[in-house]
């Protein structure tokens, strides 16, 4: 029988792995700073060896900051960014750097997606990028996925979970009570369904793809300014395998890995990066702690993913101030029904129970 992802963590020795990462998170700035060197040149060496170039993925504080830090080690990355997604300050830093901007990927008409069309034609990218998948795998019910929509409902994961009761693969119970209807009648529940679309695709088609696109052509591989201690989908992954990852079909760096941020603003701060407008600036609390007196991150403007996390007012509030017609837009227009009635992030906010 196939390897199950228990025997597999104990085949690649995962665990031990990890206690290791934790123990490098837990060093001074000093030490981080040299061993991100260290784990950059590594990876420009085995490009080398592969005969491959590499580049920096670049969008908010953090990868600017990867971009500058790799050109203060003399490694002399090109930067790449689908830019104008961004707030007009960090694309203007983007322009000042010379990062290469990218174009969102294309349709099958030839014609460029944007944000509108496909969130129209998927669904609505919110709560998280891991959450949204999930209810998106949900809606979409084929036979192949038949196990991992169990294991979204009900944490029972099939053979390749290991037969867990309790897996991560659930979908926390708030959301399930929201979005699990899909699996209603398989899984013997009443959940409720929206009436609107969710999906992690935006991302996708809109970041992901014209930067994988444009790596394949350049046969290059990206230097990413992840971090395990800001959570999300790629944690773990990170956590497991290291800085440096050359894999069968993922190759990439990501030499702030152990950071946290208070670690990658102290470096900001040394490397005088330039900090785009929306952030403000970088002070320093009583207490040393580095913070940045406008945004803390950054994302595009009108993105539901972490929405439900943030006090008043959030970023769509943010947004009406800054630009009440693009909030309309966004709220109310974005999308049409069967009926030709024009919908937007209202009716997800309703939905979510979040004010506006
Ligand atoms: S951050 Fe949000 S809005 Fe921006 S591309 Fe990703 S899903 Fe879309």
């Amino acid at each position: 029988m196939a390897e199950n992802c228990l025997e597999r963590m104990e085949r690649i020795d995962g665990k031990r792995k990890i206690a290791d990462f934790i123990v490098k998170q837990k060093q001074d700035y000093g030490f981080k700073v040299h061993y991100a060197a260290i784990r950059a040149r590594e990876f420009v060496e085995g490009c080398g060896t592969r005969g491959l170039g590499y580049h920096v993925s670049v969008g908010g504080l953090d990868s600017i900051t990867l971009f500058l830090f790799l050109k203060s080690i003399g490694i002399y990355a090109p930067g790449i960014s689908v830019s104008y997604l961004e707030d007009a300050s960090i694309q203007k830093i983007h322009k000042q750097l010379g990062i290469e901007c990218l174009k969102s990927a294309i349709k099958p008409d030839g014609t460029h997606w944007n944000k509108a069309q496909i969130i129209q034609e998927f669904g609505f990218p919110v709560l998280s990028k891991e959450i949204a998948g999930k209810i998106e795998t949900l809606a979409n019910p084929t036979d192949k996925n038949k196990t991992v929509r169990h294991a979204i409902v009900t944490g029972e994961t099939g053979a390749y979970g290991g037969f867990q009761k309790n897996s991560r693969m659930k979908m926390p119970q708030k959301w399930l009570e929201k979005f699990g209807g899909y699996a209603n009648e398989e899984e013997k529940t009443e959940y409720q369904i929206p009436d609107f679309k969710v999906s992690s695709k935006c991302c996708y088609y809109l970041k992901e793809k014209p930067c994988d696109d444009w790596a394949k052509e350049n046969n290059s591989v990206p230097f990413l300014g992840l971090m395990a201690s800001e959570g999300g989908r790629r944690a773990k992954s990170l956590m497991i395998n290291g800085c440096n990852y050359f894999g069968k079909s993922t190759i990439r760096s990501a030499p702030f890995a152990i950071f946290n941020r208070q670690d990658l603003l102290q470096l900001a701060l040394d490397l005088n990066v330039p900090v785009p407008e929306i952030y403000g600036t970088i002070e320093r609390k009583k207490d040393g702690t580095l913070y940045t007196t406008k945004a803390q991150r950054t994302g595009c403007s009108m993105c539901g993913f972490g929405i439900h996390l943030e006090k008043r007012p959030h970023r769509f509030d943010q947004l009406k101030e800054r630009n009440p017609k693009e909030w309309h837009f966004w709220m109310y227009e974005c999308c049409t029904d069967e009926n030709g009635e024009k919908y937007g992030w209202a009716k997800v906010l309703d939905y979510i129970g979040i004010g506006y």
